[in-house]
């Protein structure tokens, strides 16, 4: 998956206009601890959109989604679709959730989660995807009923995969091959396109 946000000529300015609206946003108390808003990486549009829980320390200093090591274990998970199929990913809160400044991460409360709400709506609506990929459990129920006409699907958070052993775990082997399987399936039934 690219590591940076590549957005189509049709939904620059509609994005453009979404970072406006959220880069300073101080509607939660995670706007007092965080250094960015983060936003998408991958593609704008997108076929598969996966959404964490929210970003970590690497994420807020350098202010793009899943970049530490959950984010490169989730880019090995993806490696084998992500020539065929236009990809993004992004978290529940925009802003960091930690204990203090520079705390350990934790999950975002309800409140912060109902706050940001609003904006992973708009992410979803923009990226338009066939699949909406639900990384942990935050994340499932946060937009589960939030994903227009997109199929959810949900599978363990890269960081839980990490703790069992990253790539080389049983755990990895069979996200991965799930996720072969969802894919396999939308792509058999013409849902999902495949690009040589
Ligand atoms: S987490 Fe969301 S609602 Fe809270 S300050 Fe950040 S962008 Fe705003």
């Amino acid at each position: 998956m690219k590591s940076v946000l590549v957005v189509s000529q049709s939904h620059l300015d509609v994005w453009k206009e979404h970072i406006r609206l959220w880069h300073a946003c101080a509607d939660c108390e995670l706007s007092k601890t965080r250094n960015k808003v983060i936003f998408l990486r991958g593609h704008l549009p997108c076929d598969i959109l996966f959404i964490g829980e929210g970003p970590g320390k690497t994420e807020d200093a350098l202010g793009v989604p899943f970049i530490g090591l959950a984010g490169k274990l989730l880019d090995k998970l993806v490696e084998p679709f992500a020539h065929h199929h236009r990809m993004a990913v992004g978290n529940v809160v925009g802003c960091r959730p930690c204990d203090s400044k520079g705390g350990s991460n934790r999950t975002p409360t309800d409140k912060e989660l109902d706050r940001c709400h609003s904006k992973i709506c708009s992410e979803i609506d923009l990226a338009s995807p066939v699949l909406v990929v639900s990384l942990g459990h935050t994340s499932l129920l946060s937009i589960a009923n939030s994903i227009g006409k997109a199929e959810i699907f949900h599978l363990p958070h890269p960081a839980y995969l990490l703790r069992c052993g990253g790539a080389a775990s049983d755990a990895f082997y069979a996200t991965q091959e799930k996720l072969t399987r969802k894919i396999g399936e939308l792509t058999a039934c013409g849902i999902l396109n495949a690009t040589e």
